[in-house]
C-alpha cells in the first residue's frame, strides 16, 4: 500500500509511521529525516535546505519533489511505503501523484492528523528524540526508555519555531481539497492516545485494503 500522512508538525505523524511500517513491513519516508541527514552529511541539497529548516519555513518545492521521488524509485519503495511529511503543498502532491500515475500506481489513502493548535505547541516544545533509535519521548528523559541512547531536543522545537512551524506547515486547504476530491481523505482524531491513533488507523488501512 502507499500511505501519505498529512498533518501540522506535532500530531503524531512521525510516531505513527514508525509504528505502522514496523507492523505492516512497510517503509517509512520522512522527507524531515532525509533534509537532516543532507544538511548533517553537508551534500548540496543540506546546504540548500539548511537556512529554511533553521527558520521553520517550508524547503522549496523542487528540491523536496526531486529528493522524494528518486528516493521511492528505489527497489526497496515497491511493495509499500509511508510518507510521513510529504506532501506538503499542492504542487507535491500533484507531482507524486503523477509520478506514482507513470509508473502504474497511485496513493491508496491520505490520513490527515488533526488536533488543535495549542495542543501542537506544547507537544513539540516538550518533544526529545533518540540519537540512537529515533525513539519519541513526550517529556525530558534522563536516557532513551528504548534503548537506554541520548535524547536531544531538535533545533526547530523551540517555542518560537514551533509557532512558524504551525502557521506555515499546516496542510494547505487546497491540498486536503485535492484528495478529498479524488476520495483519497480519511480524518484521524490525532488528540487521542498513541494506541488509539494506531487502532484507527490500522481500522481504515484494513478498509482500504478490502475495498
Ligand atoms: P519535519 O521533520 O517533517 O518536521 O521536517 C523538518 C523540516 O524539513 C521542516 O520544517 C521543513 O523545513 C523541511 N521539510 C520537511 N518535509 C518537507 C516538505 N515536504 N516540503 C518542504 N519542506 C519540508
Amino acid at each position: 500500500m502507499y500511505l501519505v500522512l498529512l498533518g501540522a508538525p506535532g500530531t503524531g505523524k512521525g510516531t505513527q509511521a514508525k509504528i505502522l511500517a514496523e507492523r505492516q513491513g512497510w517503509l517509512h519516508l520522512s522527507t524531515g529525516d532525509m533534509l537532516r541527514e543532507a544538511v548533517a552529511a553537508q551534500t548540496e541539497l543540506g546546504r540548500q535546505a539548511k537556512s529554511y529548516m533553521d527558520a521553520g519555513s517550508l524547503v522549496p518545492d523542487e528540491l523536496v519533489i526531486d529528493m522524494l521521488l528518486e528516493r521511492i524509485a528505489r527497489p526497496d519503495a515497491e511493495a509499500g511505503f509511508i510518507l510521513d511529511g510529504f506532501p506538503r503543498t499542492l504542487a507535491q502532491a500533484k507531482a507524486l501523484e503523477e509520478a506514482l500515475e507513470r509508473a502504474g500506481k497511485a496513493i491508496d489513502v491520505a490520513l490527515h492528523f488533526v488536533a488543535p493548535d495549542e495542543e501542537l505547541v506544547r507537544r513539540l516544545s516538550n518533544r526529545w528524540i533518540c540519537r540512537r533509535c529515533g525513539y519519541i519521548a513526550n517529556r525530558r528523559l534522563g536516557e532513551c526508555p528504548a534503548c537506554g541512547g541520548e535524547l536531544y531536543q531538535r533545533e526547530d522545537d523551540r517555542e518560537e519555531t514551533v509557532r512558524t512551524r504551525l502557521q506555515t506547515q499546516k496542510p494547505p486547504a487546497e491540498m486536503v481539497a485535492y484528495y478529498r476530491d479524488h476520495g483519497k481523505l480519511v480524518e484521524i482524531d490525532a488528540m487521542q492516545p498513541v494506541e488509539r491513533v494506531t487502532d484507527d488507523l490500522l481500522n481504515v488501512i484494513g478498509r482500504v485494503k478490502s475495498a
